[in-house]
């Protein structure tokens, strides 16, 4: 086991459940002479037991005597201790489990044969079993000592084996389950200039991004994010009711979404919003959901479209390139893309650059009373649609170049009006 670690040799060996919770005290290592497992080193992220349900499967993963993926450490020679970097859930959780921190296996699938263990703690689970659990090994991979030289590195490759075990297998299962919905999607995509990242999404981060697709039609739909908090259960429940078939309903909403969002890429583009000041290209700066996100939030909250070229024109491209540019934004995004409060917090961010330019929008739209009653004059107090004479306080400002159409707000391009023959037009 563990012990037999050679300082910069990789080795791959396998480490008990038994050794796990044993070696990840150091007291207990030293007196064996073993080697301390660190479970939980500084560059983890925060420890949050697993739902039920997840914890329930890996248990059973383990009864059932799957192998799964290898947990994978580090040596650290200055600390005598070998550091987690991959896997620490899944120990935290297993161990928890075995501390009896008050948990109680779930619901099992119901062709499970160990449907009748839930509801049971793991001191009520029978002998033969509770000793499957304490010899499961798990397959331990170790990486060199030479990534400590870098923070950096090491980072990154922690942040590589985490983000890679758990959407490859569910990317795998949902292929299988939702196989309708990939072909649609395969479908739609091709509508899509080869550039557009929908197009590209197919080839990201190993299956996802369709995940993420889904997420992004969710977010579009906007109802149905609202409270963010409840993200991955309504998906979980969206995509099971509407992709292992697809309906000829969900494959026009989806159809339907996908286009909108289409067309404010397009617009985004040929505005600049994802281009820089000096001409950089700040789509290579962002990933990927950022970008869906974005779009998605316009498609969303600006229905009109000739508003949002007018909107984006004067103003979004601006605020959203300042969003964009926000390194720290796009390096914390790449790393925690994970997390909910991250994507609520943008998602929010871009609604309150929306927002606010929709207000000014509105305010810039409108004339004054002053201009309304100058212009009234000039006019010799008639309507300028229906030619009857109009009271100033029945009197509206109209554009003559329409502002949806790049109309300026002067007085040049106003023209007072009767209110209801305005309403008319
Ligand atoms: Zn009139």
């Amino acid at each position: 086991m563990a012990a037999e670690i050679k300082p910069n040799i990789p080795a791959i060996t396998k480490i008990t459940i038994r050794e796990l919770h044993c070696y990840s005290s150091r007291v207990n290592a030293e007196r064996d002479k073993k080697i301390f497992i660190d479970i939980h080193p500084y560059y983890q992220r925060a420890y949050e037991p697993w739902d039920s349900r997840a914890r329930t499967a890996l248990i059973e993963t383990i009864l059932l005597g799957r192998v799964m993926n290898p947990i994978w450490f580090i040596p650290n020679i200055t600390a005598h201790s070998i550091e987690c970097i991959d896997g620490m859930h899944r120990i935290c959780n297993i161990l928890d489990f075995i501390k009896d921190d008050g948990f109680v296996l779930g619901k099992f699938v119901e062709w499970s044969p160990y449907c009748a263990l839930a509801g049971k703690r793991f001191v009520e689970l029978p002998v033969e079993l509770r000793e499957k659990i304490w010899n499961y090994a798990l397959v331990a991979n170790h990486l060199e000592e030479a990534y400590r030289e870098s923070p950096a590195q090491l980072q990154y490759v922690y942040e590589l084996l985490n983000g890679a075990s758990k959407p490859l297998n569910s990317y795998e299962l949902n292929r299988v389950r939702f196989a309708n919905f990939y072909e649609f999607l395969a479908e739609c995509r091709s509508d899509f200039p080869a550039t557009s990242p929908i197009a590209r999404g197919a080839n990201i981060a190993r299956g996802q991004l369709d995940k993420r697709l889904v997420i992004i039609i969710a977010v579009y739909r906007d109802p149905l994010l609202r409270d963010l908090t409840r993200r991955e259960g309504v998906f979980e429940a969206w995509i099971n009711a509407n992709l292992a078939k697809i309906t000829p309903q969900v494959a026009a909403e989806i159809k339907e979404s996908l286009i909108k969002m289409r067309n404010y890429a397009d617009d985004m583009r040929e505005i600049g919003i994802f281009r820089g000041e000096q001409g950089e290209n700040l789509e290579g700066l962002v990933v990927h959901e950022h970008f869906l996100y974005i779009v998605a939030r316009c498609a969303a909250l600006i229905h009109n479209k000739e508003k949002f070229r007018r909107i984006a024109r004067v103003d979004l491209a601006a605020k959203f390139r300042t969003l964009l540019q926000k390194q720290n934004l796009c390096v914390e995004l790449k790393q925690r893309d994970r997390g909910i409060k991250f994507i609520r917090a943008l998602i929010h961010y871009i609604d309150a650059i929306i927002t606010s330019s929709l207000e000014e929008f509105d305010t810039k739209r409108c004339f004054s009373r002053d201009l309304i009653a100058g212009k009234l004059k000039l006019q010799g107090g008639m309507c300028a649609i229906c030619g009857i004479a109009v009271d100033i306080g029945d009197a509206e400002g109209d554009h003559i170049v329409p502002y949806s159409s790049g109309g300026m707000t002067t007085p040049e391009n106003l023209q007072v009006v009767h209110r209801h023959c305005n309403r008319a037009k």
